[in-house]
C-alpha cells in the first residue's frame, strides 16, 4: 500500500501540532506506522490522500451510525447553514432534539446540550455533587469519561483506593475526591462506600467501550444500583459511546437498571459536536438558571449541530429495526474472524452490543481492565496493520470498540472475514 502522501502530511502536521494530531489516539502510536490522512468519506468508505480506500469500522470513533455523507443528515446541515451558523439565543431545534432524546430514554425528563462528551460528563458530575451536597465520586478502572481533571484517573492497583492523577497537569488535590473501583467487581464498590460517606455519585460506562468492548454484567449493575440507593448516591450511566449504539433506548432498556443521570455524545450529534446530559426533572431543576448549579456554553445547542443530531436521531426512530441488522452484521464479523483465527491456533474473545463490536487476542474472557491489559498487543498491532493494507480501517488500539454503520453491507463483512483468514495464516506462519 502506498502511503507516501500520508507520511508527508504527518511530517508537516508534527511540526505544527503536538504529535501531529488533535486527539492522541489518532496517532497510531500503539500499533506503529503512520496515521492515514483522510480526504473524504462516502457511505461505508474512507479515502486517503494517497487514493487508498478503506471499509471504515471506526466511523469517527462512533458518531457515524449511518456512514459517511448520509443524505438526510447532509441535507439537514446544509439547510441549517443557510439560516446562520450560530445565534447564542434559543432555537426550536433544541426542543425538537430534546423531545427525541426524552422519548428514547425512560430515565430522562429533561436534557441539556453541550458540545462534547467530556463537557457532558464534567457537567453531570457537578450536577450530581450539587444535588447530593457531597464531594466524592466513584469511577471504574478502564472506563473513560473524557479528559476533565477529576475523571482522568486510572487504577494503580485493583483495590479501591483514592485516585492518583494519571496525567501531569492534574493536581492531586483535584482527584482526591475520585475513588476507584474495579469493573464488574461489586466488592470493590462496597469498599468505596465503606471508605467514604460523602459519595455523590458512581459513574460507569454500562457497556464499556474504552477498554475494548466490555459490557457490565447485568447482576453487577443491579447490585450497583442497589448500593447507590442504599447510600444516597446517584448512578450516572456514561452512554456517550453506547447511547444509540448498543440500543436506541439506552443501556437501561437492556439491563433493566435505571440510572439517575445519563450522559450522551457521539451519535447524538450525527457527526457534529454535540454532547448532552439528562435526568429526571427533580435533578435537572438544580441546573442554572432554574437552580444554583452553574453550567453554560457559547455554542451549546448550536443550530447546525442540532440539525445534524435531529436528522440522525429521527432516522433512527423511524428505522428502529436497523439496530438488529447492525448487530447481526457485527456478530457475523467477529464470529467469522474468531473462527478463522482459531483455525490458525489464535484465540480471540469476542462480543457485540447493537452496532458495537469488540475482540481481544486473549486466552481468557475479558471482564475488566486488568483482563483487557493481558491481551496480545503485538498480535493486535500486526493484525491492524495487515487489515489496513487489505483495505479495512479498524481502530488503531486494542482498547477501542469497533462500529458497524448502515452503509456496511454483508458482502463487505464477508470480505473482511476473508482478509482476516489470510492474515491469520500469514501471522501463524511467522
Ligand atoms: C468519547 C467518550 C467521552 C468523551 O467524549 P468527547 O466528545 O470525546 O469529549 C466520554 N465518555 C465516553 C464513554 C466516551 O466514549
Amino acid at each position: 500500500m502506498n502511503t507516501v502522501n500520508s507520511q508527508k502530511a504527518f511530517q508537516e502536521a508534527q511540526s505544527l501540532i503536538p504529535g501531529g494530531v488533535n486527539s492522541p489516539v489518532r496517532a497510531f502510536k500503539s500499533v506503529g506506522g503512520t496515521p492515514i490522512f483522510i480526504t473524504e468519506g462516502e457511505g461505508a468508505h474512507l479515502k486517503d490522500v494517497d487514493g487508498n480506500k478503506y471499509v471504515d469500522f471506526v466511523q469517527s470513533w462512533g458518531p457515524l451510525i449511518f456512514g459517511h455523507r448520509d443524505e438526510s443528515i447532509e441535507a439537514a446541515v446544509i439547510e441549517a447553514v443557510k439560516h446562520g451558523l450560530s445565534f447564542g439565543a434559543p432555537t426550536q431545534a433544541e426542543s425538537e432534539l430534546a423531545k427525541l432524546v426524552v422519548s428514547f430514554f425512560d430515565s430522562i425528563d429533561k436534557v441539556r446540550f453541550v458540545s462534547s462528551g467530556t463537557e457532558a460528563v464534567m457537567s453531570a458530575i457537578r450536577l450530581a455533587r450539587g444535588f447530593t451536597g457531597r464531594d466524592d465520586i466513584v469511577k471504574f478502572t478502564g472506563c473513560y469519561h473524557g479528559h476533565s481533571d477529576a475523571l482522568l484517573v486510572e487504577a494503580g492497583s485493583g483495590a479501591a483506593t483514592f485516585g492518583n492523577p494519571s496525567s501531569p497537569g492534574v493536581p492531586a488535590d483535584f482527584t482526591k475526591h475520585t475513588l476507584l473501583a474495579e469493573y464488574n467487581n461489586i466488592e470493590s464498590v462496597k469498599k468505596c462506600f465503606a471508605d467514604s460517606s460523602d459519595i455523590a455519585c458512581v459513574i460507569i460506562e454500562p457497556i464499556a467501550g474504552n477498554m475494548g468492548l466490555v459490557p457490565a454484567d447485568k447482576e453487577f449493575l443491579h447490585e450497583l444500583k442497589k448500593l447507590c440507593v442504599e447510600n444516597g448516591a446517584l448512578l450516572i450511566f456514561d452512554e456517550v459511546m453506547s447511547g444509540f449504539r448498543a440500543s436506541i433506548n439506552g443501556a437501561e432498556s437492556i439491563t433493566g437498571v435505571t440510572p439517575d443521570i445519563v450522559t450522551l455524545g457521539k451519535v447524538i450529534g450525527g457527526g457534529m459536536p454535540v454532547g448532552a446530559f439528562g435526568a429526571r426533572a427533580e435533578i435537572m431543576a438544580m441546573l442554572s438558571p432554574e437552580g444554583p448549579v452553574y453550567q453554560a456554553g457559547t455554542l451549546s445547542g448550536n443550530p447546525v449541530a442540532m440539525a445534524a443530531g435531529l436528522a440522525a436521531l429521527s432516522k433512527l426512530k423511524q428505522n428502529a429495526r436497523v439496530m438488529a441488522v447492525l448487530e447481526s452484521r457485527g456478530k457475523r464479523l467477529v464470529e467469522g474472524m474468531q473462527k478463522e483465527a482459531s483455525a490458525c491456533g489464535i484465540t480471540m474473545q469476542i462480543d457485540t452490543r447493537g452496532s458495537m463490536f469488540g475482540f481481544f487476542f486473549n486466552e481468557k474472557p475479558v471482564k475488566n481492565f486488568a483482563d483487557a491489559c493481558n491481551s496480545d498487543a503485538a498480535l493486535f498491532a500486526k493484525f491492524h496493520s495487515l487489515m489496513l493494507d487489505a483495505g479495512f480501517y479498524f481502530a488503531c488500539s486494542l482498547y477501542e470498540t469497533g462500529f458497524i454503520s448502515t452503509a456496511i453491507t454483508d458482502a463487505m463483512i464477508e470480505d473482511a472475514i476473508s482478509a482476516s483468514a489470510k492474515i491469520f495464516k500469514e501471522i501463524a506462519n511467522g
